[in-house]
């Protein structure tokens, strides 16, 4: 778990604070990973904390995390600097966040990254890392696993030595969030308590993290009582909570799905839940209804028929990529999940995307 939090709207400017006692030496900078949609962006860059040879650099999210950027990032700080870093700071979306929790992993491992995708791979203690989220929903922030396509596959770097060191939560960097990406992320947060919760693998941690995000859930996207500072501080606890909800179980149909979209097509992770989510009444009937009601009330449209031209091999590298998350389908559907999901099913509900 992540030992240390501050939240808190303004709590960004407390950063100074929090990393002058972890700088090792003046030769061991804090590298910053920011995500690119702020460069220019004085109201958050100026307030940065920078000394000595710290630095920042600005990391576009237009394409999840892969194996090859974290070492091709690797390589780019320890080419620049004498010392190891002090520390890791990612300040963006789960995509940032998940290159902040990787880089600081390979800076003490040795090999490539993809090497260590699966789950308690890691042999060495990470770089110290901060996560400060700037988008709601994901989780990333709280998890146990930092999410990378690699060569062969989409999978997580699971280890005790991935999560934060330290999180910052400051709901005043969500503000400007593009509305439908809010929509699409936030989502990400509904679909992990969706999933934790009708999982076979639901014990009493994950649900009452899970109940707690699912009320958030609902309160921000089907009620208008909210003002728009409350709604950016729930949802980011809710993303808290629903990340929380998954550590101790796991996520189900529409990741298992999702994961096949992005793999091959590289639909991004909020979007593509979405896009899966949608239909799968047959798994998740009260929830997908509801999803259907906040995709109304903020005027969502989704987009359709992004399977309808694929190759037969095209289909299949999906069905693989989706088949291969073996206790994701556990969690859905018990163990004997095979019986249930066939590669002719998940064809056909493929198609309906
Ligand atoms: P993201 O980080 O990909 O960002 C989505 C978009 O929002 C980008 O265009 C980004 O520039 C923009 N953005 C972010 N903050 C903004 C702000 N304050 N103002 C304006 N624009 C802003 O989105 P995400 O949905 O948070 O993350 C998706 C990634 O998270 C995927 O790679 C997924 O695999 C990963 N993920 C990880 C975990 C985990 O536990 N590690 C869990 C779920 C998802
Ligand atoms: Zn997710």
């Amino acid at each position: 778990m992540v030992p240390r939090v501050v939240f808190g709207r303004g709590s960004f400017n407390q950063l100074s604070e929090i990393l002058a006692p972890k700088r090792l030496n003046i030769s061991a900078p804090f590298i910053f990973l920011v995500d690119d949609v702020f460069k220019g962006n004085s109201w958050l860059v100026s307030r940065i904390p920078l000394s000595y040879n710290d630095k920042i650099i600005f990391i576009s999210a237009a394409q999840e995390p892969k194996t090859s950027q974290v070492d091709e990032l690797v390589e780019g700080i320890i080419l620049d600097s004498k010392e190891l870093p002090s520390g890791i700071i990612g300040i963006g979306g789960g995509t940032l966040l998940d290159l902040a929790k990787a880089v600081s992993i390979m800076l003490t491992n040795k090999g490539e990254t993809k090497d260590y995708q699966g789950w308690d791979l890691v042999k060495n203690k990470a770089i110290y890392h901060v996560g400060i989220p700037t988008i709601s929903g994901t989780g990333a922030e709280v998890s146990r696993t930092t999410v990378l396509t690699g060569p062969t596959r989409k999978l997580g770097i699971n280890s005790d030595y991935t999560p934060f060191d330290q999180v910052v939560l400051d709901s005043e960097l969500t503000k400007d969030v593009p509305k439908d990406q809010w929509f699409y992320t936030g989502m990400d947060c509904y679909i992990h308590c969706i999933e934790s919760l009708n999982g076979t693998f639901l014990n009493t941690f994950s649900q009452t993290y899970g109940d707690m995000a699912l009320s958030l859930c609902k309160e921000i996207f089907l009620e208008d009582q909210l003002n728009e500072k409350e709604a950016q501080e729930k949802l980011m606890m809710a993303s808290w909570h629903g990340g929380m909800s998954i550590v101790y179980s796991q996520v189900g149909v529409a990741h298992a799905m999702s994961y096949g979209l992005s793999y091959l097509l590289g639909t991004k992770h909020g979007i593509g839940n979405c896009i899966v989510f949608n239909h799968l009444e047959e798994f998740y009937p009260e929830g997908v209804a509801i999803f259907k009601k906040m995709k109304e009330k903020h005027n969502i449209t989704l987009p359709q028929g992004i399977c309808a031209d694929l190759s037969d091999k095209e289909l299949d590298i999906m069905i693989d990529v989706a088949l291969s998350l073996v206790p994701l389908w556990e969690n859905a559907l018990g163990a004997n999940w095979k019986k249930i999901i066939t590669r002719k099913k998940l064809k056909s509900l493929y198609l309906k995307m």
